[in-house]
């Protein structure tokens, strides 16, 4: 997909209202701090438009975008941090399986992205499962490439994708801006 124009459409508390959209929709998620933000921002050639945080989990509603006047990009909360208490972080959940997993989504492709440097986590890798389960089409965006040292990169990499079922992935630097348009063209 070539974006040509992107704008804020809205943003979403109750998931129940995503079920009304009519519009096809691809699907951002990942844990907080991985680069959703800066990945979306960049895709869209867009500074501001999704919000960067310092502070994890800070966007708690779904912010839709719209993408070139017909396809909805669909920013999900992060998952599976640490500072919001137990209850906050159950709603949250609910929240995102409710619109993942529920029926009559039009998601067309979940994009779940995770920290390379980092490595996938327990929540990436259940994440990852229950959307290989539910037969969802979804593509593993490893971002901050740029902060594995080239000398382990190969080894560092083949560990991951290792863990990763087969599922499509595509590696990314949304800092060097290092395979943005191969994920923009598989979009
Ligand atoms: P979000 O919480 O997933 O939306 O993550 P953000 O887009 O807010 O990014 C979290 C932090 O990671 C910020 O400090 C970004 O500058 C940094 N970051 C994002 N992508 C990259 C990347 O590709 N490389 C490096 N080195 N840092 C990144």
């Amino acid at each position: 997909m070539k974006i040509q124009s992107a704008t804020f459409a809205k943003g979403i508390v109750n998931p129940h209202e995503m079920l009304k959209e009519t519009l096809p929709q691809i699907v951002f998620i990942g844990r907080s701090n991985v680069g959703k933000s800066s990945l979306i921002n960049l895709l869209t050639k867009q500074k501001g438009l999704a919000r960067t945080s310092a502070l994890p989990g800070r966007t708690k509603e779904i912010n839709t975008f719209l993408i070139n006047h017909k396809t909805l990009f669909v920013d999900l909360p992060g998952y599976g941090f640490a500072r919001t208490n137990e209850t906050e972080r159950d709603t949250l959940y609910h929240r995102i399986n409710e619109y993942l997993f529920g029926p009559n989504q039009r998601h067309a492709k979940v994009i779940l992205i995770m920290d390379t440097y980092v490595g996938p986590t327990k929540d990436d890798l259940e994440m990852l499962q229950l959307l290989q389960e539910s037969k969802k089409s979804v593509l593993v965006v490893l971002n901050k490439i740029d902060k594995i040292k080239k000398s382990t990169f190969r080894n560092h990499v083949q560990d991951i994708v290792e863990k990763l079922a087969h599922a499509p992935h595509i590696l990314v630097s949304t800092k060097t801006k290092t395979g943005i348009r191969e994920l923009e063209s598989l979009l």
